[in-house]
């Protein structure tokens, strides 16, 4: 292949080059060259630009010059993370020779390279790379003629999860998954009806042959991976959810060359375990990010009082997925509440999870071949810390979700003892930097670093013994590079030198004679040998040390995972106890009564402001009841509301506390909404498009146990279009539907429904009328509003106050008529600005500027033409 190219005109690093590339066409080819990476042509004009380094150039190609900039070997972890962020795959390619061994073969010979690892999004393990809160999924989708299924597995932790879903539901699963990598088949790509799904998810996406999901050899690599006969011994997988895990691991073993890290047993996630939540609402909620992608003022960030990595991921992943078992689920609030009511336990716990090193991700680097003495030092910590954490906790006598967690604690003593021995006090990196092993651990490698560190004394002591020996005190022991160690005397001493043959004579110097023996040669021979040997030794115990751990991956994942647990539920303990949660309610029933429910942001939100104090407000969807229509002016609230019961549905089912009085929840399996604004003009759809697809997702797709909150249904059109909207979703949610639900609208019309509709409740947010001034109490009422103050809150904006004096004209006239013969008359006679801005209202404005005021402050002569600045000057002087 080289040849061919050299043939071309290439120099063979070139041509060596572009047949590695050629092998590698998505990934930016790292090439190794001494000290440097370095990325040649599009590679380097691309990595160049996404990491704004310097790019130069580098010979010739087809009369060209090529392209090229690189990265110091010592940083290159740096830059890495940059170029996954944005989409970029990575392939490391090393020189897998000292190049003085390439020399050898000719002076033309290339280094031997190879492509030793390739980073992907999803494939990534290094601690520096990986944020430590936050799961790193790499996840497939597979689907056949019948059936959808997805698989994911963290890399960096060894978890690994199938579940199969119905095709429409899968959005709403991998907008829950939220992967870092998402592995897709050419041809389901293709498939019209998951077109918008995938192009959500474009900048994560790695397109794949079909043959990688191909069922059959799916199951076989599966079956030989976790060495059993036939999968059916883990869960009854479908064939759709065999195949994504299938392509998964095919995938791992593609990036990592051929290492796969030590994956768990894939658990088998059932169809509606855990309560749906489409991408839409996510990211309308908040839940783990915020709207502009943060997760500061998300509610993750709000409740997270985790202390470790490996807690604060397993927090973001119950939220993401909460439960819709009751026992389940009633487990976990067990935990909580044990935690929440004995204080000591709690911040027994949490000092000793502080402690804690990330067991999870150095497992995986060890299972990995990546690991390193630090690695081992964090098993050896967690592990003990376990121990200790497993001792208390028996002492306290738990409900069984903690039974669990110290039976999956463990009892590692061997391991942790023999860790402890072995294992130093400052340990480097790496295991090629030696000098990790204790004192004392191993008499061989003992023997062999005192050779080294007391090489001199033992000279010494020869030097000594030899001078005792011959009775020459001047007697010396010296080295050079030529001879090594010798015995040098003077040429006249040297008559005084025994002839028995212990002194080998060596060299004969103008003044000196210089001598060897067989045991100083011993002594040399040991010395010089001893760093080499004691590096191989320690590299050894430490292959040793490792498979160790190896051997115990299983249970060492399991004791790092319950410690994750414990981390969880003792932080929602403490969320709790902080903000006065409160443990809710799960049934089987359709229940939904929340009793001074609150916002967990805002009112954490206002807090830090220091404002007023939250509005705590009931809900009751009780089936009598289960549809509210909320009418209330801008401001007040609708949406907090709507949204804060959504929350805390999220909260009791991921089985923690909730910000309510009391909360009584009958499971819900999927939450809907329609709220917030145009958050998806991005993809090019209009907000009242955006607005109706959700909607019709809603009305296809809910069941009587979904929860939905619609806010504003149908204020993205006219409105007579918008009412009319709004009116037949109302009914069919409550027709068809019948799930629990709360409407947020501007549309009084709408509450004339009460009367139709048997569980339609009509309930408004508060307002108080004070000195012409409009309060918000934040408070929901029964009954529909009488009005809803929207010029008051455009006032409040900052609107020209004749454009407000006109619309409460306008409003006057519309409110006082039937509403189309009312518009005929303002189009036909009600007076236009310049008319109505020559009388100032003596009522609202007693006191305030004048008109010619409030016009001066209309102009911005930087933004004036002269004609319209002209223009400005007549108006101000027939408004004198
Ligand atoms: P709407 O949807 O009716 O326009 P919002 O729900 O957006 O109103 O609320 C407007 C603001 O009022 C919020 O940003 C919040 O600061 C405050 N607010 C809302 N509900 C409450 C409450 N229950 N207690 C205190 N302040 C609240």
């Amino acid at each position: 292949e080289i040849e061919t190219r050299m043939r071309d005109g290439a120099t063979p690093m070139m041509a060596q080059f572009m047949a590695i590339k050629e092998r590698h066409p998505d990934y930016l080819l790292f090439y190794r060259m001494g000290d440097f990476y370095e990325l040649f042509f599009d590679d380097a004009v691309a990595a160049s630009e996404a990491l704004q380094i310097t790019l130069t150039k580098r010979g010739h190609h087809n009369g060209d010059d090529i392209p090229m900039c690189g990265v110091p070997v010592k940083a290159y972890e740096s830059y890495l993370p940059k170029l996954v962020d944005k989409g970029f795959r990575v392939a490391l390619c090393e020189q897998m020779e000292d190049p003085a061994e390439a020399k050898k073969r000719g002076s033309k010979a290339v280094v031997k390279r190879e492509v030793v690892r390739l980073f992907t999004a999803g494939t990534i393990t290094e601690d520096t790379l990986l944020d430590s809160r936050r799961n790193n999924f790499l996840a497939a989708v597979a689907q056949n003629r019948t059936e959808t299924g997805v698989a994911w597995l963290d890399i960096s932790t060894g978890a690994f999860y199938t579940q199969a879903c119905p095709s429409v539901m899968l959005p709403a699963v991998l907008a829950r998954l939220n992967p870092g990598e998402l592995l897709v088949g050419d041809k389901l790509l293709q498939a019209p009806e998951h077109f918008d799904t995938f192009s959500d998810f474009k900048s994560i996406l790695t397109p794949q042959p079909n043959s990688r999901f191909d069922s059959a050899n799916a199951a076989k690599r599966l079956e030989k991976l976790f060495a059993v006969k036939t999968l059916d011994a883990f869960a009854n997988f479908s064939r759709a959810e065999t195949s994504a895990a299938g392509a998964l691991v095919d995938y791992v073993e593609l990036t990592q060359k051929g290492k796969l890290p030590r994956l768990e047993i894939p658990k088998q996630l059932a169809q509606g375990a855990t309560l749906e939540v489409d991408a839409a609402t996510r990211r309308n909620l908040e839940l783990t990010v915020t709207l502009n992608g943060q997760r500061k003022g998300s509610l993750l960030d709000v409740i997270d009082r985790t202390v470790s990595g490996a807690g604060a991921r397993l927090l973001s992943v119950w939220l993401s997925s909460p439960l819709t078992n009751v026992d389940d689920i009633n487990r976990r609030l067990d935990g909580v509440q044990f935690f929440s009511e004995d204080l000591g336990a709690r911040e027994d716990i949490r000092q000793a999870l502080k402690k804690c090193p990330d067991m999870e991700r150095a497992l995986s680097r060890i299972t990995l071949g990546r690991g390193g003495p630090r690695d081992l030092a964090a098993i050896r910590d967690g592990l003990a810390a376990s121990f200790d954490l497993r001792e208390h906790l028996i002492s306290l006598t738990p409900p069984p979700i903690l039974e669990t967690c110290i039976h999956d604690l463990g009892n590692h003593g061997q391991l942790v003892d023999k860790l402890r021995r072995a294992l130093g006090e400052d340990l480097p990196l790496m295991a090629r930097d030696g000098d990790f092993i204790a004192p004392g651990y191993a008499p061989e490698l003992d023997e062999l670093r005192s050779l080294r560190s007391e090489s001199k004394r033992l000279i010494l002591n020869l030097q000594a013994k030899y001078a005792d020996l011959t009775d020459i005190q001047t007697l010396k022991i010296k080295h050079n590079n030529v001879l090594g160690y010798f015995v040098e005397v003077t040429a006249k001493q040297a008559e005084r030198m025994p002839a028995d043959g212990d002194f080998i004579h060596r060299q004969t110097m103008k003044n000196v004679i210089r001598y060897s023996t067989v045991e100083l040669s011993e002594l040399e021979g040991k010395i010089s040998s001893a760093a080499d040997r004691a590096l191989a030794l320690e590299t050894r115990l430490f292959d040793e040390l490792i498979e160790d751990v190896k051997q115990d991956a299983d249970v060492i994942a399991l004791a790092a995972n319950s410690l994750a647990r414990l981390d969880v539920l003792s932080a929602l303990a403490q969320i709790a106890v902080e903000r006065h949660y409160n443990r809710p309610v799960l049934s089987e029933g359709y229940e939904f009564d929340i009793k001074g429910g609150r916002h967990p942001v805002v009112e954490a939100a206002l807090e830090a402001a220091n404002e007023a104090a939250f509005v705590a407000n009931d809900c009751d969807l009780s089936q009598d009841q289960r549809l509210w229509l909320i009418t209330g002016p801008n401001m007040a609230g609708k949406s907090t509301f709507l949204r804060q019961n959504a929350l805390i549905t999220i909260l009791a089912q991921m089985g923690g506390f909730v910000p309510a009085a009391s909360a009584h929840i009958g499971v819900v399996d999927r939450l809907f909404s329609r709220v917030g604004a145009a958050d998806d003009l991005a993809r090019g759809r209009s907000t009242f498009m955006v607005e109706m697809v959700e909607a019709a997702a809603i009305l296809n797709q809910s069941s009587d146990r979904s929860l939905v909150i619609l806010d504003e249904i149908g204020r993205g059109t006219a409105t007579f279009d918008g009412l009319s909207i709004a009116w037949a979703v109302v009914e069919h949610l409550h027709e068809l539907n019948k799930c629990r639900a709360l409407f947020a609208t501007h549309y009084h019309e709408l509450t004339a429904l009460t009367s139709k509709l048997d569980c339609l409740s009509c309930h408004s947010m508060r307002v108080k009328e004070w000195k012409g001034e409009v309060i918000f109490l934040h408070e929901v009422g029964a009954g529909a509003a009488d009005r809803s103050y929207g010029i008051h809150v455009a006032r409040l904006a900052g609107l020209p106050k004749a454009v407000i004096k006109r619309a409460e004209q306008v409003l006057e006239t519309l409110e006082k008529g039937e509403q189309s013969s009312a518009v005929t008359k303002l189009a036909d006679d009600l007076p236009l600005f310049a008319a109505l801005a020559d009388k100032p209202d003596p009522v609202s404005e007693p006191s305030g500027p004048c008109d010619v005021e409030l016009a001066l402050d209309d102009i911005q002569p930087d933004d004036l033409s002269p004609r319209e600045a002209l223009e400005a000057l007549y108006k101000l002087k027939a408004l004198r």
